[in-house]
């Protein structure tokens, strides 16, 4: 169903607008964390010649330039172009376009070079500074990432699978987890199990777009749909436009009536089972990954995955240390004496084990491959340790007394035996 809506919900972007006032400050996502901040002057460090990135002749027109731009700006996306360096070269592109796109900009820059706009010329007032626009921001708004017209060629790109900053783009859903007990033989061998999550699914109501029925998005009036305000900002080398997202409408450039079943966001909380299949030995504090069942994404974004925890209720005769099960086994002294055949529990059901004449208190025997199978190789099987006790008598019959003491009594004569060590 997700893979169906996809294309579908990417065209049409949604952000409810009256739920935030405040705009996120839109940031990089290549300088995620870096310095950069809203106000903060960028330096510019572009080495090479405007016109020459952009290779166009210095008499080059507006639409040879803007031309020449989207050409570079296509070919140089990192998401295209995979050389190193190309991201750099694709932002100063961005710069370079910016910069000879505007004509204030162009003029100083002409005049002064790129010192100018970075207001270091000599004597024109120091620290003024030009914030260039993140290239991608400008990237977007030129080629429209609304709908993914402009790419053209480009198109199967996925919104460039740049994540968390984007306006229109597919938001991944979150993961989730849940907590399954296990029998202890459950875990040992596997099993199926269903399982009820809670989670974030898309909304019927509204096709996960957030719109409410029968009604359709607007243009942002605040934007006119661009997704970013230009603010004008007053340097000593004259007014440079600033451009910022739209807090209207959170940057995606419309509004919109929110769908009352989700409130906007296109996704509800719902019940699902979920037919789960454990693998074989599984252990307490294992972790299960099941791909895509976790919370649906925004506006067409991935699933997230939903993780199981999984805990093991014990045993009242088997322990567990990994693959090798543990348990013990009693025997009056007179078995450990003359060996006997026990009949001991293990993961495959009653198995009878022969425990052999003269058998130490402590001893452990070793039933092998009774054990777990190993997680992702269940052909592989651990060992069974028993570990044996010798019943001791605390009180016994007149008559056992008296065996016991015409034992002590044989020994005394032959000097060996099972109370002489
Ligand atoms: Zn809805
Ligand atoms: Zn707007």
């Amino acid at each position: 169903m997700l893979a169906n809506l996809r294309g579908r919900v990417e065209g049409r972007p949604s952000f409810v607008c009256n739920r935030s006032s405040v705009a996120p400050v839109r940031r990089c996502p290549t300088h995620r964390g870096s310095a950069r901040r809203r106000g903060q002057a960028v330096v510019v460090r572009a080495e090479a010649d405007y016109y020459e990135l952009l290779g166009v002749p210095r008499s080059a027109d507006k639409k040879t330039i803007k031309q020449a731009y989207r050409q570079k700006a296509r070919k140089y996306h990192p998401d295209v172009n995979k050389e190193p360096g190309a991201e750099d070269l694709f932002k100063k592109i961005g710069e370079a376009y910016e910069v000879l796109s505007d004509d204030t900009k162009k003029a100083i820059y002409d005049k002064y070079g790129e010192a100018g706009l970075k207001g270091s010329m000599g004597g024109m007032g120091g620290g003024a500074g030009v914030e260039f626009t993140n290239p991608f921001d400008l990237f977007e708004s030129f080629f429209g990432m609304g709908g993914m017209s402009g790419m053209g060629g480009m198109g199967g790109m996925g919104g460039f699978g740049r994540g968390a900053s984007g306006r229109s783009r597919a938001q991944p859903g979150e993961d989730d987890r849940v907590d399954l007990q296990l029998d202890f033989l459950e875990a040992v061998f596997g099993c199926s199990r269903e399982l009820d999550v809670d989670r974030l699914t898309g909304c019927e109501e509204c096709d996960t777009t957030g719109v409410r029925k029968g009604t359709t998005p607007s243009t942002c009036p605040a934007c006119q749909g661009s997704g970013q305000v230009v603010q004008a900002v007053r340097t000593p080398l004259g007014t440079f436009q600033q451009v910022s997202l739209c807090s209207r409408c959170e940057g995606s450039g419309q509004i919109f009536t929110p769908c009352p079943k989700c409130q906007g966001d296109g996704r509800v909380r719902e019940t699902k089972r979920i037919s789960l299949k454990v693998p074989p030995g599984v252990d307490a504090g294992s972790r299960l990954r099941v791909r895509g069942e976790g919370n649906s994404g925004r506006r067409g974004g991935e699933p997230g995955d939903l993780y199981v925890n999984i805990t093991i209720k014990d045993h009242p005769e088997l322990r567990r240390d990994g693959i090798t099960i543990h348990s013990d086994v009693e025997i009056s002294y007179v078995d450990a004496i003359l060996g006997t055949q026990v009949k001991v529990t293990t993961v495959d059901g009653p198995v009878e084990l022969k425990i052999p004449a003269g058998t130490q208190p402590g001893t452990t025997l070793l039933m092998a491959r009774r054990g777990v199978p190993k997680l992702g190789a269940p052909s592989v099987r651990g060992d069974h340790m028993v570990h044996v006790r010798v019943r001791i008598p605390k009180t016994v019959t007149a008559e056992e007394r008296k065996l016991v003491e015409e034992l002590k009594d044989l020994q005394s004569k032959t000097k060996v035996g099972p109370f002489r060590f």
